[in-house]
């Protein structure tokens, strides 16, 4: 098992990612988790590449980080509560300019819907305000894209959305849930995402993160994991091994349905066997070039949820 860096994101988390030849397949941990609860929802997603119409749920978690994003552009001293709440309505704004679908979740003309959806995004920044206080600060990157090639052949990446970096040099990986869900239901994928980007991480720049954080914002509680490399290590055999999984599988064009609590949240049931549906039929080639896919990141930041 080999690995090699890609990217230095702390220097420059924009700078365009540098493939080796050897590599000719890339996972991220979204879609990764996908295969892992069900090889159907996989292939609906990375290789049908069926459209998903944003939840307002899903809207909200992308409005919220996109908050927390620009809150630390402030000086310290001015992220406050206020100042957050400052900001829902102009990124909604800005969302909505650079995401058109996100204003078709309102109807025309209901006023009364948008407000209370603001609201309900201030008030999952006030669960943040409750957990942690940003004016202590200094994150080294947010939303950032990092990326490693492990086994020599397959890029790992995806979007961290904040890492902070101590004086000592130690890492910790912060990861901000802002779904209503029940958090049981989604907390494997979770910390399943959590170890992905701390095994980037590790392989890139050789440290092992101290600590994985998830924030959960509407309960207003901090769930903190410590990995090892050893367990890393493991992690980084079960990412391969998923991975050709996967292969095997679009080989075989064979994907099946696990039903699961999750299926309460897929937008693909009437094309699931396990609702009685039918999934079209397997593309003849794959949609995209598995080097720059476009579902690497959730489907709008912040909804993988
Ligand atoms: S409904 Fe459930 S079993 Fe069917 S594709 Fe979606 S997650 Fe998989």
């Amino acid at each position: 098992m080999t690995a090699e860096p890609v990217i230095d994101t702390q220097d420059s988390p924009t700078a365009p990612v540098v493939v080796p030849p050897t590599v000719r397949a890339s996972l991220s941990p979204s879609r990764a988790a996908d295969f892992k609860t069900c090889p159907l929802l996989y292939r609906f997603r990375s290789i049908d590449r069926l459209p998903e119409r944003p939840t307002v749920e899903q809207a909200r978690g992308t409005l919220v980080h996109a908050v927390l994003e620009r809150l630390f552009d402030l000086p310290a001293a001015a992220r406050t509560p206020q100042s957050a709440g400052d900001l829902v309505a102009p990124q909604w704004d800005r969302l909505v300019t650079e995401q058109p679908e996100l204003g078709t979740l309102f109807a025309e003309g209901d006023p009364t819907g948008v407000t209370e959806f603001l609201r309900s995004a201030t008030a999952l920044l006030e669960g943040y305000f409750a957990v942690e206080d940003p004016r202590r600060l200094e994150p080294a990157e947010r939303e950032a894209l990092i990326s490693a090639v492990v086994d020599e052949e397959l890029l790992i990446r995806g979007y961290l959305d904040r890492l902070d970096v101590a004086p000592d040099g130690a890492l910790r990986v912060v990861d901000y849930k802002t779904g209503g869900a029940p958090r049981e239901a989604f907390e494997a994928r979770a910390l399943f995402q959590l170890k992905f980007y701390a095994l980037v991480l590790w392989r890139t720049r050789g440290v092992v993160p101290r600590m994985l954080r998830l924030l959960y914002l509407k309960d207003a509680e901090v769930c903190d994991y410590t990995p090892d490399a050893e367990e890393l290590l493991r992690f980084e055999r079960t990412v391969v091994a998923l991975w050709q999984a996967i292969e095997q599988a679009t080989e075989r064009q064979d994907f099946r349905p696990r039903p699961s609590r999750l299926c309460d949240w897929c937008s693909h049931q009437a094309l699931c066997p396990s609702f009685g549906g039918t999934p079209p039929p397997f593309p003849a080639t794959s949609a995209g070039d598995p080097l720059t896919d476009a579902r690497s990141r959730p489907v709008v930041p912040g909804a993988d949820e």
